[in-house]
């Protein structure tokens, strides 16, 4: 794909989608049990509306046209749900890739989603994303009403100039994810932040923090930790961005 940063996320959402998305299909490339949130069935997929600096799926996001294995909701629940009955677990995710790139990636989730609390009702799955077009296209939301959803967004920012650095995406896109908080909220729909905390100073996540309060929203702030891949180093050198710690 070419790329010239900073782009618009939203050209590059729709462009990603006609790449990743086939007939209702989506490109994945893995399906595994994970450690995180103490055992998860996990379903790795490709294409994404921004090129963080630090994505551990940086070639990919960046290059989809490369892949081919498009897999259906059906067969991609159907491989979570064995995963999770192997291994007894009862939280699901896709991740490596942004769920939700437009109309297409969203019917194809909201498949993979209805489908898995069909055959496993108690189940939790957590929507990892960055909560562009959830923000951008609000109507979306509604359409996220299901008991056990909970959602992540990973906010790459704490204003419009980090943001337009470590996403690539351009600044004025800047409050969408904290918007689609602020209406998953009113939604009453589980949701909380997150940010990488290898890039920002205390004082300059406490900036964030003061400004989601401005926001209202009223969930933690959660606080990832960098994968240093060796690429993923290079990559935030070559964007000028410091690590804080
Ligand atoms: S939002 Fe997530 S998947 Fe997309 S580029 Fe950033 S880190 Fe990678």
């Amino acid at each position: 794909m070419e790329l010239n940063l900073p782009f618009d996320p939203v050209e590059r959402a729709a462009e990603s989608e006609r790449l990743v998305l086939k007939e209702g299909k989506r490109l994945y490339y893995r399906f595994r049990s994970a450690p995180y949130y103490g055992g998860i069935a996990t379903a790795d997929a490709i294409g994404c509306s921004f090129l963080c600096a630090y994505c551990w799926n940086y070639n990919r996001n960046l290059n989809p046209q490369r892949f081919d294995k498009f897999y259906s909701a059906q067969e991609v629940s159907s491989k979570l749900l064995k995963i999770a009955r192997k291994r007894f677990f009862h939280l699901f995710r896709i991740t490596g890739s942004e769920p939700v790139l437009g109309e297409s990636s969203f019917n194809h989730l909201l498949k993979v989603i209805t489908h898995i609390f069909q055959e496993k009702p108690r189940s939790i799955f957590i929507l990892e994303t960055n909560g562009f077009i959830l923000g951008y296209r609000k109507d979306f939301i509604k359409r996220l009403k299901f008991p056990n959803l909970w959602i992540r967004i990973s906010l790459k920012g704490k204003d419009e100039d980090s943001f337009q650095n470590i996403s690539g995406a351009k600044k004025e896109y800047f409050l969408y994810p904290i918007k689609a908080l602020k209406e998953l909220q009113e939604q009453g729909i589980k949701a909380w932040p997150a940010v990488m905390k290898d890039l920002f100073t205390e004082e300059e996540i406490g900036c964030l923090k003061k400004l989601l309060s401005e926001y209202s929203i009223k969930s933690e702030l959660e606080l990832e930790y960098l994968e240093r891949y060796p690429f993923v180093l290079q990559n935030i050198d070559k964007r000028n961005i410091q690590l804080k710690e």
